[in-house]
């Protein structure tokens, strides 16, 4: 899927580019080729204009001055006394050059002569400059001109073949098709590796959407065979039905089972709320100590239970009400200090304590808006090492040792983290000075309007 996607993206992004780089190709070419072809146009009116004159100031005209003329500026030229050629055009005795000044005269005679003859301009010379392309499909510019003489009237036909123009044409456009054949090819790599690039998140994504499904999946496939079992006993499925005394044992296990399921599918349903942004986090008038104190309360019995002692740290003044979600932060102190209880051994320590950062420093001891508070839950149990210190906060990650309890599936420390993020605070994870983990979470301080 990911590979189809990939190839559709290049597809789709060198397309795009490849096709707007042709267009500005085209657009190019067709602006520098129409400027290159007036400009040899003017430049061939120009000499004509030039030559004419000078043929006009000539008294005597010579094979020299003629050949010189040709070889200057391309041209060929022939010259007619009365429609009857002149001794110098009969030099070349070329057939095909014949064939093309003859197909010129009647390109002029059909296109031109017409309009001249009605403005009655034989009385004075003229001349006309036009291109044509010969039977030979070979382009000329062509200029003609009728000048009066003594005898009546000389003409002279000068033919410039427009090769040169062409081929500087078909040059140009060879170089453009190498450079936009180039230009694609890299378009093509770039937007390949490019498009690879921009898909690697949405990939990672996806996987990690899949490694979710299947963790989520696994966890609740246990209680399910735990129930299933259960009510199978119950009811007898393997041919022995339950004892009166056995069924309370079964169905204090399904309720316990169902339990854990239950929130398994919270949890899981808090962090689908969190990736699509849809959990609310209110902004009420909040008092850290007493919240503090309340999750110390709360947690005081279970570490009883595993003869640990928890211990609360308050800051001697208490800290000025702020704003805050007591719920989310409640949640956050109960999964640290959950873990704390489960990750340390009897006869251990769990402190919990409050202590506030001021983040300019002003000779007012008071907190304000762009000061912060942090709460650490330090414990003296195994500790995490440094390679797992990244890991923790991953979803379903669990180290080895604690796979074994049912209590815990791995997500209490990626839903802590939505929780800080979504506060607009920090969680990270020291080592307690001689053993333990240590969990810091810094929170900035709204002050309450
Ligand atoms: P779990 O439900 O497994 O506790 P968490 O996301 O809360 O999931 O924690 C992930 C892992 O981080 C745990 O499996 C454990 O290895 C490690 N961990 C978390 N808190 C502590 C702690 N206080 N001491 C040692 N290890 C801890």
């Amino acid at each position: 899927m990911f590979r189809k996607v990939h190839y559709r993206l290049t597809l789709l992004c060198a397309g795009i580019t490849i096709f707007i780089l042709l267009v500005m190709s085209f657009i190019y070419l067709y602006v520098s080729e129409t400027g290159l072809k007036q400009s040899h146009f003017l430049s061939f009116q120009r000499d004509a204009g030039t030559l004419i004159a000078n043929f006009e100031q000539q008294a005597v005209i010579t094979h020299t001055w003629l050949s010189q003329m040709e070889s200057l500026n391309a041209f060929t030229i022939s010259i007619t006394d009365n429609g009857v050629p002149l001794l110098f055009s009969e030099r070349e005795q070329d057939e095909k050059r014949k064939n093309t000044e003859q197909e010129a005269l009647e390109y002029y005679h059909s296109h031109f002569a017409v309009l001249l003859v009605d403005s009655g301009s034989r009385s004075r010379s003229y001349h006309t400059e036009f291109s044509f392309t010969s039977s030979t499909q070979e382009d000329y510019y062509v200029s003609y001109a009728c000048l009066p003489s003594e005898s009546g009237e000389t003409q002279l036909l000068i033919l410039s073949p427009m090769e040169p123009l062409n081929l500087q044409i078909r040059t140009q456009r060879i170089r453009f098709a190498c450079i936009d054949l180039s230009a694609a090819l890299l378009l093509f790599l770039f937007s390949f590796f490019f498009t690879k690039k921009i898909l690697i998140p949405v990939e990672e994504n996806r996987l990690e959407q899949i490694r979710f499904v299947a963790a989520a999946s696994h966890e609740l496939r246990t209680p399910l065979a735990v129930i299933l079992s259960c009510t199978g006993a119950i009811r007898g499925h393997n041919g022995k039905k339950a004892l009166p005394e056995e069924e309370e044992t079964f169905l204090n296990t399904i309720y316990s089972e169902g339990q854990r399921m239950k929130r398994l599918i919270d949890d899981m349903l808090f962090l689908s709320r969190a990736d699509s942004h849809s959990f609310s986090v209110n902004q009420e008038p909040i008092e850290p100590d007493t919240l503090l104190l309340n999750s110390y309360e709360a947690f005081e019995a279970l570490a009883a239970e595993k003869n640990i002692s928890l211990r609360i740290f308050l800051p001697e003044s208490a800290l000025p009400p702020c704003l805050g979600d007591s719920e989310r932060l409640r949640q956050l102190i109960a999964i640290l200090l959950h873990n704390a209880v489960s990750y340390t051994p009897e006869s251990g320590t769990i402190r919990l304590s409050l202590t506030c950062s001021k983040g300019q420093k002003t000779g007012n001891t008071a907190l304000n808006r762009g000061d912060s508070y942090t709460i650490a839950v330090t414990d003296n149990g195994i500790g995490i090492p440094d390679e797992e210190k990244s890991r923790i906060f991953h979803r379903f990650y669990r180290s080895d040792r604690s796979r074994s309890t049912k209590e815990h599936f791995g997500l209490g420390l990626c839903i802590a983290e939505e929780i800080v993020h979504s506060l607009k605070g920090t969680i990270r994870v020291e080592d307690t000075p001689g053993g333990g983990s240590t969990f810091l979470v810094q929170l900035p301080f709204l002050p309450v309007p």
